[in-house]
């Protein structure tokens, strides 16, 4: 098994379905599927507003500081099963704010998260709250406030999430500045569904230090010129563009078009649980297209919002590593 980084998970998304209805039941709340198998026919999405709806409606179950610390360690505990040695996890505090969970205890949640999962388990995990598309300009710089309050917790970026034509990234603007001045990077989702637009708005209003998704770069040569040009990392996922609809199958899939032109991607799987899926199958997509494993990990390293003395401690890992196994035999899947 070889080392992976993982930039692009939604840490609400990697709860598996038995704990997120045993989470559900001990906060009282209703989700609208009583087994894990009903809770999978409900994750057969039809696009993204409908997997986003379904999201929200799920995710309803994590209400508390302990269930956020639990989520984390226990995707932690997961990832490093399947060789993550460094997670950049992302959350969404706009809607359970709005619906009454502290933005503190939220924050402190899964800030314990991160400690734990590096005290027991040994495993890096930093933290990228995203702004939903939805929040008015005061609602997401209270989120970027308390995010920049957290740095010392392993905060380091703050990204952008939600239905992506509800609006363009030049929206949060006053946003991602207030981020960058309090020493945050920026990590937007960009051109999933809508096109190079959002990709260039990302780039220009947002100041993108990698890009979430950016798979609609393929629509643009200057886009894919100036992203190369750039060295912007972008964090792709696949599996999951082919099962909200946003690509018809993975055979379809631009990423070894990205590669070919040079743009540097890592590799994720942004929902694991939601889509079933988890990092071994995910590489093993990629790995059987002839990507290769060793440079998802090299670019992560050097796309990772992390410190310099970790940066230099995962280049360790990528640089003792005997990478020759994996990129010449099959992977088991
Ligand atoms: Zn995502």
């Amino acid at each position: 098994m070889y080392p992976k980084i993982e930039l692009h998970v939604h840490l609400e998304g990697t709860v598996r379905p038995e704990t997120l209805l045993e989470i559900a039941r001990r906060n009282d709340v209703v989700l609208p599927a009583e087994t894990p198998g009903e809770l999978q026919r409900l994750f057969q999405f039809t696009d993204l507003t409908h997997f986003i709806d379904v999201w929200f409606l799920v995710t309803a179950a994590l209400q508390t500081a302990d269930d956020f610390r639990q989520i984390t360690v226990d995707y932690a505990e997961e990832a490093a099963r399947h060789g993550a040695v460094y997670i950049e996890g992302i959350f969404a505090p706009t809607v359970p704010s709005r619906n009454g969970i502290e933005l503190e205890a939220l924050f402190e949640g899964y800030c314990d998260g991160v400690q734990e999962a590096s005290e027991r388990l040994g495993v890096e995990v930093r933290l990228t709250p995203d702004l939903n598309r939805t929040s008015p300009p005061e609602e997401a710089a209270d989120i970027v406030r308390r995010a920049i309050a957290c740095r010392d917790r392993g905060v380091v970026g703050i990204g952008l999430g939600g239905v992506e034509d509800l609006a363009p990234p030049e929206q949060f603007a006053d946003a991602f500045r207030l981020a960058r001045e309090g020493g945050l990077g920026s990590v937007p989702h960009a051109g999933e569904v809508v096109g190079p637009a959002s990709i260039w708005g990302a780039l220009e209003a947002l100041h993108a230090d990698r890009i979430r998704h950016g798979i609609r770069a393929v629509d643009d040569p200057a886009l894919l010129r100036e992203l190369a040009d750039r060295g912007t990392v972008l964090d792709v996922c696949p599996t999951a563009n082919v099962r909200v609809g946003a690509v018809r199958s993975y055979d379809v899939h631009p990423l070894p078009e990205m590669v070919a032109a040079g743009l540097r991607c890592s590799l994720s799987t942004d929902d694991p649980a939601m889509f079933g899926i988890d990092l071994t199958s995910e590489y093993a997509e990629a790995a059987a297209r002839g990507l290769s494993p060793r440079e998802f990990y090299e670019v992560a390293v050097d796309g990772a919002l992390c410190d310099e003395p970790t940066r230099g401690a995962l280049r360790a890992i990528g640089e003792d590593f005997d990478w020759s196994s994996a990129e010449s035999t099959p992977i088991s899947r």
